[in-house]
């Protein structure tokens, strides 16, 4: 380990580990450090499919180690404080790192404290959270041992990671309680904080399609802010059509609850973030070649990043060859050309074996990969999603090959 380096990643997450890969090809790798603590490391796209029991969770976990790039140094330690103009980073125990070209590759902080009661709530008293790796467990158990009732999932305000997880793991729920038969003494509600069901159109259109099938109460503008767990009572912050707000109190007999969310500390108390609009808290990069708009020999990349896409792992996919030219063309001292078209996908899960396929860009531009209705529910795309992904994030994403 050295105390300087040509490049320094911040996050060894899908982000960090794609750039690493794909600059280890490009340049002398022992010019390459990354820095994070965690010595696993998840393809969180699972989780939706093993909180639902179709897989265990243990698949999405694999020795942060095997995905190093060879000869790339990996400093396992938490990063504490940024100093851009010093071009230098704190870690958790006291050193000092130094660099001339920076990745931060942090990803996103779950802000549970932003839901008072929900935190040590969970896992008891059926409330339950993919978002958690701990929890996912949890999840299964609740959703296939829960005997009717009200259930509940929540989506908070945006941005948060994969938009889509909290209403797959609805649809799935659905499906497990039909299969067991209580899915008439159930009551599920899908209570969000945005003004429809999903941000893109064409989705929305197709979405409201699928809740009005499978019977699904959508509570638009109910946005979760307390739970009380021992009473299984939530409170949602709701703002009318007229937009007067108020807040209401639901029962639940289990209730599926997804964060608020925000850049991780570090990067939040630092001044690497948009201090104003849309993107304020969130690490200030352009949003087509994601260099970082005060500091030219910073980029980002991922669910830290301040731009208008969707924080998708498909993002990243897309963004690592952009980060990685414009970085290398900043080393050369010429301007960054490669852009980003805030490309990200989601893959729909309506239930088991069905996946509408979203795939979209800045200002909601569809950018499908296939020539195909992309509103349509399909076992293609299930098969997509459940074999062919995952494949393609452990053998090509991380190894800086897709
Ligand atoms: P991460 O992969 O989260 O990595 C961040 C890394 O930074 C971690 O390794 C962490 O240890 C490290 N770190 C954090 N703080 C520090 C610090 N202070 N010092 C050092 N290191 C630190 N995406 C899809 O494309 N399709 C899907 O279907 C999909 N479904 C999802 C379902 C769920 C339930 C979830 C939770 C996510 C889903 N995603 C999906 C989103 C996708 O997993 C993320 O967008 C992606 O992993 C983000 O990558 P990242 O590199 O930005 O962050």
């Amino acid at each position: 380990m050295k105390a300087h380096y040509k490049i320094l990643i911040l996050g060894a997450g899908s982000g960090g580990i794609s750039s690493a890969a794909r600059l280890a090809k490009q340049i002398s790798p022992k010019d390459i450090a990354i820095v994070d603590p965690a010595i696993k490391h998840y393809y969180q796209p699972l989780w939706t499919l093993s909180g639902a029991g179709v897989l265990p969770k243990q698949e999405s976990e694999r020795n942060q180690i095997d995905y190093i790039p060879q000869g790339v140094d990996w400093i396992q330690e938490s990063v504490t404080r940024l100093n851009p103009k010093a071009n230098e980073v704190e870690t958790s125990s006291g050193l000092t790192l130094t660099y001339d070209f920076l990745i931060v590759a942090l990803g996103l902080r779950l802000a549970w404290e932003k839901i008072p009661g929900a935190k040590k709530a969970l896992g008891k008293n059926g409330v339950c959270t993919i978002y958690e790796y701990d929890q996912v467990d949890k999840t299964e158990e609740m959703l296939k041992t829960f005997t009717g009732g009200t259930a509940i999932f929540t989506m908070p305000p945006v941005p948060i990671k994969c938009a889509g997880a909290p209403q797959k793991i609805m649809y799935l729920a659905d499906e497990i309680f039909r299969k067991k038969g209580i899915r008439n003494q159930s009551k599920i509600l899908f209570a969000t904080a945005g003004k429809a069901i999903f941000g893109i159109p064409v989705f929305a259109e197709a979405l409201t399609k699928v809740v009005q099938r499978k019977e699904i109460e959508l509570l638009v503008q109910h946005q979760l802010i307390s739970i009380d767990g021992t009473n299984k009572k939530a409170v949602f912050k709701v703002t009318d059509p007229a937009g007067q707000v108020s807040n209401q109190e639901i029962k639940y007999d289990l209730i599926h609850v997804v964060p608020p969310m925000s850049a991780p500390t570090v990067v939040a108390e630092s001044e690497l973030v948009e201090k104003e609009g849309d993107q304020k808290g969130w690490l200030s990069v352009d949003k087509f070649t994601l260099q970082h708009k005060s500091f030219p020999n910073i980029f980002g990349i991922g669910d830290v990043t301040g731009v208008p896409n969707s924080k998708t792992g498909a993002a990243i996919r897309k963004q690592a060859p952009v980060v990685v030219e414009n970085l290398l063309s900043v080393m050369r001292k010429e301007e960054p050309q490669a852009k980003y078209d805030g490309y990200s996908s989601c893959p729909l899960v309506i239930g088991i074996g069905k996946v509408i396929l979203a795939e979209f860009g800045y200002d909601g531009k569809l950018l499908p990969s296939f020539p195909l209705n992309p509103a349509k529910e399909r076992r293609s795309m299930w098969l997509l999603k459940r074999y062919l992904l995952p494949k393609l994030y452990w053998h090509g994403m991380l190894r800086g090959l897709a």
